[in-house]
């Protein structure tokens, strides 16, 4: 539906500026919405589920992000993570016996976007608990339970996930906290990345502690290729690093007028500082 209300406005906006420069970004944000197709040329399939959520609250450059690898606590029998395609389908080794593929490569994802907010100016570190497997998900060491207290100061947590492959996954999306605050970070992922609903699975563990849930995209076809060859696995994670940080600087107070389309100007979010 957005996607289709985004051409539709795109056109309008077209013929209103023939010329000149509302022409100009008219285009752009033609070519900016049709991009946001189903299908990402890097990330694959975009989660295509109905949602009605839109990140409004304004965020200060300043705030806290705190990001984590998915299933980096759970890694017994339940709760792992996907393996992938390639290890379940396709007869390949897993990255790393110790682990899913999937907490695999969140882990190497999440530090990538730690290490580039830092150089974009970010305040923003990685939480890595100290073992694996913690069957308790309310014990103080947990993804869980450290994202919920970064929440609760008023921080924004982000968990770093893949989608299961083929028919048990749905796509690249955030799936948002389980709040009535939701903020322009959530809004900038989404429009990056795809839109869950925000009961999603009648409402996960995680966004229930007021946690973000990113999900990359499925592991699975050319997205899991590019990350398991070696030619291409370093582009790769920086080009999904990239996309993740420039969501987030987006996201935030002083540089949200950047790029920004008349539409969402003229919608919401007057640019303030706290
Ligand atoms: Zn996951």
């Amino acid at each position: 539906m957005r996607w289709t209300f985004g051409i539709f406005r795109g056109f309008y906006l077209v013929c209103l500026g023939a010329v000149g420069l509302l022409g100009l970004s008219a285009i752009d944000m033609l070519a900016e919405n049709l991009s946001l197709g189903k299908e990402d040329p890097l990330l694959g399939p975009r989660v295509q589920m109905s949602s009605q959520w839109v990140g409004r609250i304004n965020v200060p450059s300043s705030m806290p992000f705190l990001i984590m690898a998915g299933h980096a606590d759970s890694q017994g029998i339940a709760g792992a993570g996907t393996v992938g395609e390639a290890v379940a389908l396709k007869g390949q080794m897993p990255m790393d016996p110790s682990m899913s593929d999937e907490l695999y490569w969140n882990l190497l994802i999440a530090r990538a976007i730690v290490q580039m907010g830092r150089e974009r100016g970010l305040n923003i570190t990685f939480y890595d608990p100290p073992l694996r497997n913690i069957v308790d998900g309310n014990h103080p060491s947990t993804n869980w339970s450290v994202g919920a207290k970064h929440a609760l100061q008023g921080g924004y947590a982000l968990e770093i996930h893949f989608d299961s492959y083929g028919q048990y996954g749905f796509g690249s999306g955030l799936i948002p906290a389980i709040s009535r605050k939701l903020n322009s970070v959530d809004e900038s992922l989404a429009e990056s990345f795809g839109r869950y609903p925000i009961f999603f699975r009648g409402g996960l563990g995680a966004p229930k502690r007021g946690i973000r849930i990113l999900e990359i995209g499925k592991l699975e076809g050319k997205l899991e290729n590019g990350l398991r060859d070696l030619s291409s696995r370093e582009n790769v994670i920086a080009e999904i690093a990239m996309r993740v940080v420039q969501s987030l600087v987006l996201g935030i107070g002083e540089d949200k007028t950047f790029n920004q389309s008349p539409g969402k100007v003229d919608i919401d979010h007057p640019v303030s500082h706290h």
